[in-house]
């Protein structure tokens, strides 16, 4: 497989070439050459196969000669060492928790799936690999564990201040040795912009080699495809679901898009998202307005310009029509949301963080007028992890695990600046 930058389809780049550097040269991202199709057989007999052959067999042909057949099973068995259970909520819908990872986020696999490639491309460079990352809230902690002690590698994350929870914070913050963390007086899109600035600056780019690690990365975004097919090898129900993504940057629904042109079977997308209601409009307008990013009680979520876009819109040649018919979305308030978390526990006795919860409310919603059909949401966060809020909703206290306990206490490690680049750059040179 060939990847090609969305700026200029006349390069082409093997998998650990686009890796490595995580977004083309010419600022584009990377896309696959084409779409590998699934065979039949796969589909009817994953309910038989290990998560490592599925996560095997879906990634073999994106990965191609970058990693031996047995290198790629090891970095399989590493990453999909947990588990992601598909759980009936309420009568038409369930939702695949893929919180179970260290982390309590979905962000685990993408993130881990990365650093065990890294971990293998690192013993064949003499330099190290620095990854550069902004983070709204779960991608920063995910990183941040995956790559903690991997050999030949460094992070460096900028993530807004006081704009993500304490789990999330100590989550990117404690680990220390080679993760740096970078606490930027700003929101993410500013956070974003710093790091995009960095890859643009040839001069830094010169000193030491860098790549990313949010869904820019097609490592990340590309893996997280391995979940849906696990879901659907747990769905009992005789139609396709219904789909349900929270989303922020639209990583994870792209990846579920590249799985559906596979083959795995869907009937329909729903991009839940919450405030930050771009996606939502474009679906609706066929206009796509980029909006500074509003703080909202699902902070993942909070993304004013989301990086996939671009990707979806690749995926259909840009025929907005096509996407419409696949595609749906929908914008849920704070208050929706509380709303939600708390009718689904007082109905169903279920405690949705409030990520699912804005999936909750959107399926829900469209589950109401396509009578016959059953859905999931993808249940991308622990509710652990928005003590506050899942409280505030149900009334109930959430007692932190002891693990989280443990996190809690630990002295927090970052680096304070505001949002201007050339004082990153300066802290960023030193640290190299
Ligand atoms: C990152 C995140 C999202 C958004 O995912 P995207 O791939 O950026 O759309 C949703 N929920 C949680 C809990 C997240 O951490």
């Amino acid at each position: 497989m060939k990847y090609y930058s969305l700026n200029n389809r006349n390069t082409f780049v093997d998998f650990k070439t686009a890796m490595l550097q995580g977004q083309a040269p010419d600022g584009g991202l990377y896309f696959p050459e084409k779409i590998p199709l699934w065979e039949k057989e796969f589909i009817g007999e994953m309910k038989k196969l290990s998560k490592a052959e599925i996560g095997w067999r879906i990634m073999k042909p994106f990965v191609g000669e970058s990693l031996t057949s047995n290198e790629l099973f090891e970095v399989m068995q590493d990453t999909l060492a947990f588990e992601f259970p598909l759980k009936k909520i309420s009568e038409n819908i369930y939702t695949l928790e893929l919180f179970h990872g260290p982390t309590l986020a979905f962000k685990d696999l993408g993130a881990r799936f990365l650093s065990r490639c890294m971990g293998k491309f690192a013993g064949q460079h003499d330099d190290k690999i620095n990854i550069l990352v902004a983070t709204s809230g779960d991608t920063g902690g995910a990183v941040a564990d995956a790559f903690h002690g991997v050999e030949g590698t460094r992070v460096f994350i900028l993530y807004p201040s006081g704009k993500v929870s304490p789990v999330q914070e100590k989550q990117l913050t404690t680990h220390g040795n080679n993760i740096v963390a970078f606490e930027v007086e700003g929101d993410f899109d500013d956070c974003q912009r710093m790091v995009k600035e960095a890859f643009r600056d040839e001069e830094l780019m010169q000193q030491a080699k860098f790549t990313s690690s949010n869904s820019i990365n097609i490592a990340r975004w590309l893996s997280q495809q391995i979940y849906y097919a696990l879901a659907y090898a747990q769905w009992q129900e005789e139609k396709p679901p219904v789909v349900a993504v929270p989303s922020g940057n639209f990583g994870n629904l792209c990846a579920g898009l590249v799985a559906w042109k596979s083959g795995l079977p869907v009937s329909h997308f729903i991009a839940a998202c919450n405030a930050n209601n771009s996606f939502t409009d474009y679906i609706s307008t066929g206009i796509f307005n980029a909006k500074p990013s509003i703080p909202t009680l699902s902070n993942a979520m909070d993304v004013g310009v989301p990086s996939n876009f671009i990707r979806i819109l690749e995926l259909f040649n840009n025929e907005y029509e096509n996407i419409k018919w696949q595609i749906s979305s929908s914008s849920v308030s704070d208050e929706e949301t509380l709303h939600t978390i708390r009718r689904v526990y007082a109905q169903h006795g279920y405690v949705l963080d409030p990520h699912s919860a804005v999936a909750f409310a959107s399926l829900d919603d469209y589950l109401q007028h396509s009578i016959g059909e059953k859905g999931m949401i993808l249940g991308t966060a622990h509710p652990i992890k928005f003590p506050d809020v899942v409280e505030k909703a149900t009334n109930i206290p959430i007692s932190p695990s002891e693990s989280i306990q443990k996190l809690l206490g630990l002295e927090k490690k970052s680096i304070p600046i505001s949002i201007d680049y050339q004082l990153f750059k300066k802290f960023l040179e030193k640290l190299l």
